[in-house]
């Protein structure tokens, strides 16, 4: 039996559970844990952090005692995944908070910007393609609502990263921010085009694989970060 956490203290987890239990997994069981106090961790074999509001996230881990007990789950390389809200909490450096910081949860070589792509367009959905999912050549409709943009990765030669997708140049978003906005000479290689990426056995999506019938980045979680965990 795989026991996958969802941490439950805000936002889309709900969502997450209803995709979890229609996967398939392959010989595998899964239990779904909603996580809420450090108990219910301890059960977990991974976790998947949901969208939501960052900061209240944070809030509610740290009223319930379980920032401490997260950072040691990744810090053994459990494997985590966070959608949005959860993608900011993993990164390194998070910008753009109006009282000059939150708390975050780490893991992830990555600064990230919240709500990186402006008040006038809060939302907005991309055609997103994929090597590394199932059917690569169908897209993958990425569902970004008050997303954050990766402003910069920062690998290390123990701990690269690999990029899953990126949202495709004619589909980057209209901030009002000149520089994003030189549209014939976005580099294709800008990490703000970056939408989803993976360091070992986390992973970071920046719009909500849950609030689509697609199951194919759930499936990728568990195909490429929580069974090889499992092995070991
Ligand atoms: N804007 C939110 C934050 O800063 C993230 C939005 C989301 O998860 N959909 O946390």
């Amino acid at each position: 039996v795989v026991t996958i956490g969802i941490l439950a203290l805000q936002g889309a987890f709900a969502e997450h559970q209803v995709i979890l239990k229609k996967l398939p997994m392959g010989g595998h069981k899964i239990k779904i844990e909603l996580v809420r106090v450090p108990d219910d961790l301890q059960r977990c074999d991974a976790l998947i952090i949901p969208g939501g509001e960052s900061t209240t996230i944070a809030l509610l881990a740290r009223l319930a005692g379980l920032l401490e007990p997260l950072r040691d789950f990744i810090r053994r390389q459990r494997p985590v995944w966070g959608t949005c809200a959860g993608a900011i909490l993993l990164s390194e450096r998070a910008e753009g908070t109006k009282k000059g910081g939150q708390e975050l949860l780490g893991g992830v070589n990555i600064s990230i910007a919240r709500n990186g792509w402006g008040s006038q367009i809060e939302s907005f959905e991309a055609p997103l393609l994929s090597d590394d999912l199932k059917e690569a050549d169908r897209p993958f409709t990425g569902v970004f609502i008050r997303a954050p943009v990766i402003l910069s990765v920062s690998p290390t030669p123990e701990h690269p990263i690999q990029i899953i997708s990126r949202l495709p140049a004619d589909h980057l978003p209209r901030t009002g921010d000149p520089a994003l906005e030189e549209e014939d000479d976005t580099d294709p290689r800008d990490p703000r085009t970056i939408v989803a990426l993976r360091q070992g056995r986390h992973m970071v999506t920046t719009f909500h694989p849950e609030l689509t019938n697609d199951n194919r980045f759930h499936e990728y979680f568990l195909r490429e970060c929580v069974l090889p965990s499992l092995r070991q």
